[in-house]
């Protein structure tokens, strides 16, 4: 018999770990859950995290090095950018369109309002301290903390990405620009890592079904502790603000992607999300960009096509700093909760909003929960109350899921689009998700 393909594997583990954890809250077995079958999910995470570094690292290295001249890692390094701005941009605006024409936040009674800011204002706090040390800054604080005092503090903290990528980036500049003979052995050696690297990954891989049902079931029973309804209740409170956010979301990943991957990329639309099928459901179960990545490029290099020297260096990076369903769940959140509290917010506000949202979105780290912290350096900027986040926290690990889920599809579409303009794609004949 045909072994089933991993991406169904992993579909089955995902709905068996939402029923087992549905399951398992309705007939009390909520603590057996959290001390056998959770501790799985968090080895699976952490599996894929302990290799989020060293793969950054070295495939950034060596995808700099095999760009082998400076003028052209300056073009390809600001067609990627730039194509990163402009698909962040759209996201935010597309989710400021979205929150004013359906202006979820209006649908609060006043009661119920003040029900939430009590009922969360503790959980609020501590993400508003995170904010308070932001806030006391300087302005070019941001620009600082790119760089990083000691290389090995760096690589010892996965929020600390953007640090690493700018060692990698100096690193490969330098690698290219020694003597031929004397980067050889240094090239030979990043290039083997990687390989290493990547089969790591293959490995670990191989255990994601277990993972992510490990991992959902955990999530569902948090969610819902030993009533099942009080979630659902909660969920339906709040439903209307999710699906405005998802509906944003629904439109970068079935339109405005397809859009530019199919005219610029030049791949079919099926195509294009068979290929990337995997990705997407890790992204969706581990909420993490980082985590996903290793998967995100294999499916890009293997069933997309897209050759090792644009992946290798367009990936990674779009990993940390590309997160366009981020910045459109920002900009909704944020403009939702300046409607809850009745505020209005004018168009200069709203500006203001599509700037901070785009850089928040840049500084998110592809970890789980981010995007929430960066959203009160938002609210800040536009005078919103932060309190307000309290609102929004109950479903917000659900809209990571799905906004994870979105940042990885665009990077993946940059990919294609910078792999085409730069004429680095090879033919797939067999899409391998394995
Ligand atoms: N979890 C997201 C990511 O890793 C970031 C966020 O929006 O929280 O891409």
């Amino acid at each position: 018999m045909r072994k089933l393909a991993l991406h169904w594997q992993i579909l089955i583990g995902m709905t068996l770990g939402v029923l087992w954890g549905m399951f398992a809250s309705g007939f009390g077995l909520v603590t057996f859950t959290l001390d056998w079958i959770q501790p799985f999910g968090t080895i699976f995470i952490n599996l894929l995290k302990v290799i989020a570094v060293p793969l950054v690292l070295v495939s950034l290295i060596t995808g700099v090095s095999s760009l082998s001249d400076i003028s052209r890692l300056s073009r390809i390094g600001s067609k990627t950018i730039g194509i990163y701005l402009f698909t962040t941009v759209l996201a935010v605006s597309l989710g400021l369109v979205l929150v004013n024409i359906f202006e979820p936040g209006k649908a609060f009674s006043p009661e119920k309002r003040e029900e939430f800011r009590e009922q969360f204002a503790n959980t609020t706090s501590e993400k508003s301290s995170d904010a308070e040390t932001v806030k006391e800054q300087g302005p070019l604080q941001p620009l600082v903390d790119i760089v990083p005092g000691n290389i090995f503090g760096a690589m010892t903290d996965n929020g600390k990405m953007l640090q690493v990528i700018f060692f990698a980036l100096l690193f490969g500049i330098a690698l290219i620009t020694i003597p031929p003979d004397k980067a050889q052995p240094v090239n030979d050696f990043f290039e083997g890592t990687n390989m290493v690297i990547l089969r790591m990954v293959d490995f670990i891989m191989k255990t994601a079904p277990y993972g992510v049902f490990a991992l959902l079931a955990g999530l569902v029973v948090e969610f819902a502790g030993n009533d099942p309804g009080s979630a659902a209740e909660l969920l339906l409170v709040l439903g209307y603000y999710c699906i405005v956010v998802v509906l944003g979301l629904a439109i970068l990943i079935f339109i405005v992607y397809p859009l530019l991957f199919t005219t610029v990329g030049k791949i079919k639309y099926k195509q294009f999300y068979k290929a990337i099928f995997p990705a997407q459901m890790l992204a969706f179960s581990t909420s993490s960009s980082a985590a996903t990545l290793p998967v995100t490029m294999e499916c890009a290099e293997r069933n997309l096509g897209i050759n090792r020297e644009i992946s290798s260096f367009v990936l990674p990076l779009g990993a940390t700093i590309n997160m366009d369903g981020t910045s459109l769940y920002q900009s909704v959140a944020a403009v939702f909760i300046a409607q809850a509290y009745g505020m209005h917010l004018d168009l200069m506000t709203q500006l203001g909003i599509v700037m901070t949202a785009t850089l928040a979105s840049i500084g998110a780290a592809a970890v789980p929960g981010a995007g929430v912290v960066m959203l009160v350096i938002v609210l800040q900027q536009a005078g919103i109350p932060i309190e307000g986040i309290a609102l929004i926290l109950a479903p917000d690990r659900l809209l990571d899921m799905c906004r994870t889920t979105v940042n990885i599809t665009g990077d993946a579409t940059v990919a294609a689009m910078v792999a085409r303009t730069e004429g680095q794609m090879h033919p797939v004949t067999e899409i391998r998700v394995e």
